[in-house]
């Protein structure tokens, strides 16, 4: 089970497991990704709220991990959906990802995945433009390589 913060649906993607959210996160959402939200609703997301216990136990650790004041009433609701759901939260928010390590809650980034990125790297020679994987002299003459923006 996944509960799913606004960045996911900001990220453009779609829960693939069953998911669920707080009926708030709707507002923070405008255009498309508040359709992407409405699309997971049809197709089986469930809203829920966290009952109070959790949201206090979860106010609670925050203000022990420094976090409290950085986050929102729907931020640590969220967090608090996830542990009393024993849900794995996904969310890109460093505070809210802290406090639920703390609790024992699982959490995943909302965004693409970083190894993801890193590999899109490349960097090429400025002598003669051959593309190397890592940041290196070129082998061919000698010249430094430079990062070139993935294509
Ligand atoms: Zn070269």
């Amino acid at each position: 089970m996944l509960v799913i913060d606004s960045s996911f649906f900001i990220e453009d993607r779609t829960p693939d497991e069953p998911a669920l959210t707080l009926p708030e996160v709707r507002d923070e959402l405008e255009d498309t990704s508040r359709f992407r939200f409405d699309a997971a609703v049809g197709e089986g997301m469930s809203l829920e709220t966290p009952p109070d216990k959790a949201v206090r136990r979860v106010r609670e650790t925050a203000r022990e991990t420094g976090d409290e004041s950085v986050l929102s009433q729907t931020d640590l609701r969220l967090v608090a959906l996830a542990y009393d759901e024993d849900a794995t939260l996904v969310t890109d928010d460093y505070a809210m990802q802290n406090v639920a390590s703390r609790l024992g809650v699982e959490t995943r980034g909302a965004g693409k995945d970083q190894i993801d990125e890193e590999r899109d790297w490349r960097y090429q020679c400025a002598g003669c433009g051959r593309v190397y994987n890592e940041k290196k002299r070129c082998d061919v003459c000698g010249s430094e390589t430079t990062r070139k923006n993935p294509s």
